[in-house]
């Protein structure tokens, strides 16, 4: 490891030490060591599928069409995939008491395999659908997927992942316990996210502008957050950097 980042994770680890209210705020990147592709760039979703599949009005007019590829990515396959030890490592910072709550962007629910306990899922999840008629809300469960377009065991209604798709507002209570997050945090540790995502990645802009809050950035490469807010910029793979923070506590 090069002697200069090894400086800034040290830096990092004091930092995250002498916080108060540390919290994390997750993307598309912290989950690509456990096998599943961002959205975007050269190896991302969006270069072989077309992201109108998510969009909500097209899914709702043409569900025949969405439905079959909604299966394949996100449920064949993410359905299956495990944390890696960024993962692991953030809930080890929580269990001591160091990271007190995780936002994130994503819907593959591997915080919460890896053991986080507080995790605002600003986007939804997987792990119900939901019928666009009667509102009623089901575990995922495949056999609710044999038959597609996924329709309502009650009432026969088109069923819907419950993540946000294109279109559609952000789950007011995810919404609301992360803003109340962001305005208790003194420190923000932002892992693999590009910061183009609306209304997300306005959250650290705001916990910097309540609180002056020290943000930790852990990305591959330059976001759009590094130069105008980053405090700290640990330059790599956050399966990789995540442990070397945690040899210090
Ligand atoms: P993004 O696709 O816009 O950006 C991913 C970021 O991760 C990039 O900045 C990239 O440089 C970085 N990255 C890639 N590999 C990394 C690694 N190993 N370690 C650290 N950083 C790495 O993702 P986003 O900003 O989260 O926004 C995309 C939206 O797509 C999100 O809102 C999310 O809901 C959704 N999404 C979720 C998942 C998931 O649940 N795992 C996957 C894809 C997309």
């Amino acid at each position: 490891m090069p002697n200069n980042l090894d400086n800034l994770i040290k830096r990092a680890a004091k930092a995250l030490k002498r916080a108060n209210y540390a919290i994390a705020f997750t993307g598309a990147g912290i989950s690509v060591e456990s096998g599943i592709p961002p959205f975007r760039g050269p190896t991302g979703l969006w270069s072989k599928y077309s992201p109108t599949i998510l969009d909500l009005y097209h899914f709702r007019d043409f569900p025949e069409e969405s439905w079959p590829t909604i299966k394949e990515i996100f449920y064949d396959y993410w359905e299956t995939a495990k944390p890696n030890p960024a993962h692991y490592g953030l809930a080890e910072l929580e269990t001591n008491g160091i990271i007190k709550e995780i936002i994130t962007q994503n819907i593959d629910n591997l915080h919460q395999k890896a053991g986080s306990k507080r995790v605002h899922e600003f986007h939804g999840t997987l792990k119900t659908l939901t019928c666009m008629d009667c509102y009623h809300n089901f575990k995922y469960d495949p056999i609710l997927l044999k038959k597609l377009p996924a329709s309502c065991p009650d009432c026969h209604g088109l069923l819907k992942p419950n993540f946000v798709f294109f279109s559609e507002a952000i789950p007011e209570q995810a919404k609301i316990s992360s803003i109340e997050a962001i305005v208790k945090a003194d420190l923000i540790l932002v892992i693999g996210t590009l910061g183009e995502v609306m209304p997300a990645c306005q959250l650290p802009y705001l916990a910097k502008k309540t609180n002056n809050a020290t943000i930790i950035e852990i990305n591959i490469e330059e976001s759009n957050f590094t130069r105008k807010i980053t405090d700290i910029f640990l330059k790599g793979k956050a399966g990789e950097i995540l442990p070397e923070i945690l040899h210090y506590f």
